[in-house]
């Protein structure tokens, strides 16, 4: 995997020629690779498929971990190290594969494999940031035992595909917990933190995309850089040009072609519960979703011993959490399957159609994949040229599109909410 110049990490090599068929069926966004229906029916066959939202599952929970210092080092509730150090602990493994700050003069964040809770409450809290997995699988490889995998949707899949043509692997890797994902950034968007905090990017030696404070509310996520000489700065997401999660700036061309939000194919998966009272709760909140039979008795017995504080939900109360990635994920995808695109066509398993979609909505999916793909080249365009306020001036004005659009707010939201009355008084839209 190198990177690019947009900061994003890309297969290279021989190896990863489109006609190999190691490749084409390797890639977890590639048509010829099995899906995540196939994947998960051959892992959990006994766990019932009654959500298409979340696939296969055999239990839906919210909460967090109560036994300290999981929630108060995670992210969200602190789950997905909880019950990574529980299986270490019961010695079902004897590492977990997940993400850590990179040694200095690396990569912000790099996979690493941890043997101790200590390693594992060190790589807690999310990584919106490009990792890759390459080297930790050749240790695997290398060092024989037990291994959990966490990761985001396509970065399970991608294991299950990998286990699939290598049996070391296969062997080894037995547990895989699951992130749910909205999309994944570029490293650039390290660089505009910088530029908006007042930091020179080149100084900036540790990140924090979301900084934890139990007083604020959870989804008001705080951007918090070390510099070189131990300074630090930091700003709440909402207040910077690129803040808004939704307006898809730095996001991942494949994230355009993903249809699973909550990492269908991994035994357990984890997300925040983005919806009240919980998103106002600063400590974070979990939603959990089971799929594995050894995942569900240790949450069960966790919450007997009053390890875990979780309550049963049902799917709908999960994927409701979620509800802006199921749009983009399903609506926004059948639409952008409809677009006329050069090279491979996408095989997903939700259909190409824009019936029904009504125009505004088709605008917010249109502004939000050309913001993504023109924040990478505005932003390298910046920092070519050195100049910043070429980037965040026009992040800015593109954001006024996007909220007028879709929030009904800002300058352009009168112009916007005029044509939608005129089309309504006109009949059915065209
Ligand atoms: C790119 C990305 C997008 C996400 N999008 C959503 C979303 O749309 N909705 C939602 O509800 N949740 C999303 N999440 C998940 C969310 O941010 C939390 O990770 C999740 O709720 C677990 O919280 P926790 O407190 O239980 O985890 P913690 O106990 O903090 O543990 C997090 C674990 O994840 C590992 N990790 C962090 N970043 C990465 C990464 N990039 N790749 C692999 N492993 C990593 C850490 O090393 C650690 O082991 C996303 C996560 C990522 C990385």
């Amino acid at each position: 995997m190198k990177w690019d110049g947009y900061g994003q990490l890309k297969p290279t090599g021989p190896a990863t020629h489109r006609r190999s068929e190691g490749f084409t069926k390797l890639c977890p966004f590639s048509p010829e690779s099995a899906n995540e229906d196939q994947i998960a029916a051959a892992r959990f066959p006994d766990a019932p498929h009654r959500d298409a939202r979340l696939g296969r599952h055999i239990s839906c929970h919210v909460g967090a971990a109560s036994e300290p210092p999981f929630r108060k080092r995670g992210s969200s509730g602190g789950m997905v190290t909880w019950v990574a150090a529980e299986l270490m602990g019961r010695g079902h493994i004897d590492g977990v594969l997940h993400v850590h700050p990179g040694e200095p003069g690396q990569p912000f964040f790099g996979y690493r494999i941890s043997r101790s809770q200590e390693d594992l409450l060190a790589g807690a809290r999310s990584r919106y940031h490009p990792v890759h997995l390459a080297e930790v699988l050749d240790q695997v490889r290398a060092t024989p035992g037990r291994y959990a995998v966490v990761g985001i949707p396509c970065f399970i899949k991608a294991v299950h595909l990998a286990r699939a043509q290598d049996p070391v692997l296969a062997e080894r890797i037995t547990h895989m917990l699951g992130l749910f994902c909205g999309h994944m950034k570029s490293a650039r968007f390290v660089e505009s933190f910088a530029w908006q905090l007042g930091a020179d990017p080149d100084r900036v030696r540790a990140v924090e995309y979301r900084l934890k404070d139990a007083n604020r509310p959870a989804n008001w996520y705080t951007a918090h850089l070390t510099l070189d000489d131990g300074a630090t700065v930091q700003n709440e997401w909402f207040h910077l040009a690129d803040g808004d999660w939704g307006a898809g700036y730095f996001q991942n061309s494949a994230c355009d072609f993903c249809d699973d939000v909550v990492a269908e194919t991994a035994d357990v998966s984890f997300g925040d519960a983005w919806v009240e009272p919980y998103s106002s709760d600063g400590r974070g909140t979990n939603v959990v979703v089971v799929r594995a039979p050894l995942i569900q008795r240790l949450i069960d017995e966790g919450v007997a011993q009053g390890r875990l504080d979780l309550h049963p939900v049902d799917a709908d109360f999960v994927a409701d959490t979620q509800a802006a990635g199921f749009r983009q994920r399903r609506e926004g995808l059948a639409y952008r399957l409809t677009w006329t695109r050069r090279g491979i066509r996408p095989v997903k398993r939700v259909a190409a159609d824009a019936t029904g979609i009504g125009w505004r909505r088709k605008l917010v999916y249109r502004t939000r994949a050309a913001i993504s793909r023109n924040s990478h080249r505005m932003a390298r365009l910046a920092s070519l040229t050195g100049r910043p306020g070429s980037y965040l001036g026009w992040a800015r004005r593109a954001y006024v599109v996007y909220e007028g659009l879709t929030y009904h707010r800002g300058r352009l939201a009168p112009l916007f909410d005029r044509v939608e009355r005129m089309m309504q008084r006109g009949g059915p839209e065209r």
